[in-house]
């Protein structure tokens, strides 16, 4: 099996959030980062997808730690 093709093992994946875009910070949003609506892409830190999953609601938090643990299972 061809390890490469598989995308929920893929070691480089990373997670994005959309934030004020700092290139053009206190001027008008029009740079090649945000294209014109003032927010761009970073990788988002371990605080932001913890502010995430804390903010999805209970439920689906639930079923996130449930999948985690299936992970940690498969190891
Ligand atoms: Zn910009």
């Amino acid at each position: 099996m061809d390890e490469e093709a598989d995308d929920d093992h893929f070691p480089d994946a990373k997670l994005y959030t959309r934030s004020l875009c700092m290139t053009c910070k206190g001027k008008n949003y029009s740079c090649y980062y945000c294209n014109g609506d003032g927010k761009n892409y970073i990788e988002a830190s371990d605080k932001t997808i913890a502010r995430w999953i804390v903010g999805v609601g209970e439920e689906r938090r639930s079923d996130i730690m449930r999948c985690i643990k299936e992970l940690d299972n498969e190891k």
